[in-house]
């Protein structure tokens, strides 16, 4: 990671890491303030705009994006090879992954039939979850 960060040109610092390391310990769809919460847990000294500062670096340097579901929090995806898509409860925020390779193809044809240069794709499903349904009957 550090000789990764310098070919980037920046310097890997020891807040730094901890910052980034926090973040893919998390993994998937994490918000700021998640993070933060992360951090303070390994070091009080580190402050919110330190994290936001660094999870911002992790996305410019390539190693994550960022996400919104909709519901104006603004959530890092890990950068993945694989395509997936998201399912999203609007209700209790839960994020589920799933496939979307086949989903993905067809809109990168549809693209080319528009004549049009695709550079990404979002897929998301937004709705209800099996338990906050139970939870509302
Ligand atoms: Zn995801
Ligand atoms: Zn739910």
């Amino acid at each position: 990671m550090k000789e990764f960060l310098k070919t980037k040109g920046f310097k890997m610092t020891p807040q730094r890491e901890l910052v980034f390391r926090s973040f893919f310990e998390l993994g998937r769809h994490v918000s700021v303030d998640e993070l933060y919460e992360r951090v303070r847990q390994k070091d009080r000294s580190i402050g919110y705009s330190t994290v936001w500062r660094n999870l911002k670096l992790i996305c410019k340097v390539g190693l994550a994006e960022e996400v919104n579901m909709g519901d104006g929090i603004t959530r890092y995806d890990r950068i993945t090879r694989d395509l997936h898509g998201h399912l999203f409860c609007v209700s209790c925020k839960d994020v589920v992954e799933f496939k979307a390779e086949t989903m993905a193809q067809f809109l990168a044809d549809k693209a080319r039939d528009l004549d049009f240069e695709a550079d990404g794709f979002k897929i998301e499903i937004q709705g209800y979850c099996r338990k906050c349904r139970k939870k509302n009957r």
